[in-house]
């Protein structure tokens, strides 16, 4: 049952600490239910990697090396303008300097090199199968260096009469995917058998609690179809793929859902062809990495009530009103870090807690629809990795987030920020990428 390696999964410490003694509501849906399984941890922290070869030689500091002196170069007009090109990637347990080496500069030219990548650049984190590139004048000084480091990173140092380093992004390429399977155990295994992203699961777990009873549903034999967004720098997919659509066919019923694109966040359910529900999930792409309810403590073992959800999510993340309403409250909180409340009507509330930033053209007070966007992901408060914090108050008791329909009945017409995408277009699009996927 790998259901429950989601327990063991949870490492996100949050406010459930400081909440402890509220008194636990009903839990309406078994944390099972909402989850998963998932092979992936959630994407929090991850560990500085010394590589998979040991630890690496040791190093002199980047600090050290950053403030070699940098008159001792050579002025332009002593440098010869002919360069050579030299580049190979990083092999088990070197390190700069032995790469540098390589390249044949001598300690000098490789202090410069190390001191100037080594100020933009954890050294330390130097891995297997990063790459250097350099440009070597005939005098054996280096007049470019690129290191190339994860997810196509590149740290570019130009030495000579204007020296300088800057980290340049990657540049990605969006491409649009799509794939078909069929149902027999489990979402989970049929989208892998399909070779489609597993992680879709936890997305439509996600969509369809409170509207389908997936466990009950899926009998076996069941059609899904869905659309999706991918990063790519060459043929690497960087970073995590992004749902845009899925067609659940159960035979009597069939569902669809369209996500939206990037920059809003609203999700619509279609029932065989009528829009059943319209949703907006406070981020976009984020993993829900602990449930609402009553949890066991991943270290102490005793149990605590966790009075919302948590999705992972990273650094500066957009966060969004789930549902229009007032501003109450936006500041900080002991436990909860720097969070924005929302007061919507009946006595409801969304609490979003955690943050690094609250969007400044706010005020407490003041109104705003669903789907604006109130501040981005943090760690502020009781939390050890960046994560979003996301609560629904019941006339100021906590209730399940996701299946909770207070906050879907209660639109007051307010429009969302974001028109409503069109699902003729999304059906087009799904057929166009799986007649190519054929073809
Ligand atoms: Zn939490």
């Amino acid at each position: 049952m790998r259901l429950r390696y989601w327990t063991a999964l949870i490492v996100t410490v949050c406010v459930a600490a400081t909440l402890s003694f509220r008194e636990a509501r009903q839990t309406q849906v078994p944390v099972d239910a909402l989850l998963t399984p998932s092979i992936d941890a959630p994407d929090i922290a991850p560990p500085a990697d010394t590589g998979p070869d040991g630890p690496e030689p040791a190093e002199q500091p980047a600090e050290a090396l950053a403030e070699e002196p940098q008159d001792a170069r050579p002025s332009d007009a002593e440098v010869s303008t002919e360069v050579s090109n030299w580049s190979r990637a990083v092999e088990p347990g070197e390190n700069l300097d032995v790469l540098l080496a390589d390249a044949g500069l001598d300690a000098v030219a490789r202090a410069e090199v190390s001191g100037a990548i080594g100020s933009e650049f954890d050294l330390r984190r130097l891995k297997p199968g990063h790459t250097l590139a350099l440009e070597i004048t005939a005098d054996g000084r280096a007049k470019n260096a690129t290191l190339e480091v994860d997810d196509g990173v590149n740290i570019h140092a130009a030495f000579g009469a204007e020296p300088s380093v800057r980290v340049a992004p990657p540049t990605l390429e969006s491409i649009r995917q799509a794939g078909e399977t069929e149902i027999e155990n489990s979402i989970y295994a049929a989208l892998e058998d399909a070779g489609i992203p597993t992680r879709f699961a936890t997305d439509l777990e996600l969509v369809f609690a409170g509207t389908l009873d997936l466990r009950r549903a899926l009998v076996g034999g069941e059609r899904m179809r869905i659309a999706w967004r991918e990063n790519r720098l060459g043929d690497r997919v960087i970073g995590e793929p992004t749902i845009d659509f899925a067609e659940l066919d159960l035979g009597e019923e069939r569902y669809e859902v369209i996500w939206p694109e990037d920059g809003s966040s609203r999700t619509s359910i279609f029932k065989d062809d009528d829009l059943i529900l319209t949703f907006d999930q406070p981020i976009r792409g984020a993993r829900l990495s602990s449930a609402f309810g009553p949890r066991k403590h991943p270290i102490h073992g005793y149990v605590r009530m966790h009075s919302g959800v948590d999705f992972a999510a990273e650094l500066g993340a957009t966060v969004h009103a789930t549902q229009a309403g007032r501003i109450s409250f936006m500041g900080q909180k002991s436990g909860y870090g720097l969070m924005v409340e929302i007061e919507h009507a009946q006595d409801i509330k969304t609490i979003y807690a955690h943050l690094s930033a609250v969007n400044e053209t706010l005020q407490v007070g003041q109104r705003i629809p669903a789907g604006q966007k109130i501040g981005d992901v943090g760690s502020t408060g009781t939390s050890t990795a960046p994560h979003l914090h996301y609560e629904v108050l019941v006339e100021g008791s906590p209730v399940p987030p996701l299946t909770d329909t207070h906050l879907s009945r209660i639109g007051d017409g307010t429009p969302h920020v974001d028109s409503p995408i069109s699902i003729d277009a999304a059906r087009d699009q799904l057929a166009a990428l799986l007649a190519a996927a054929d073809g």
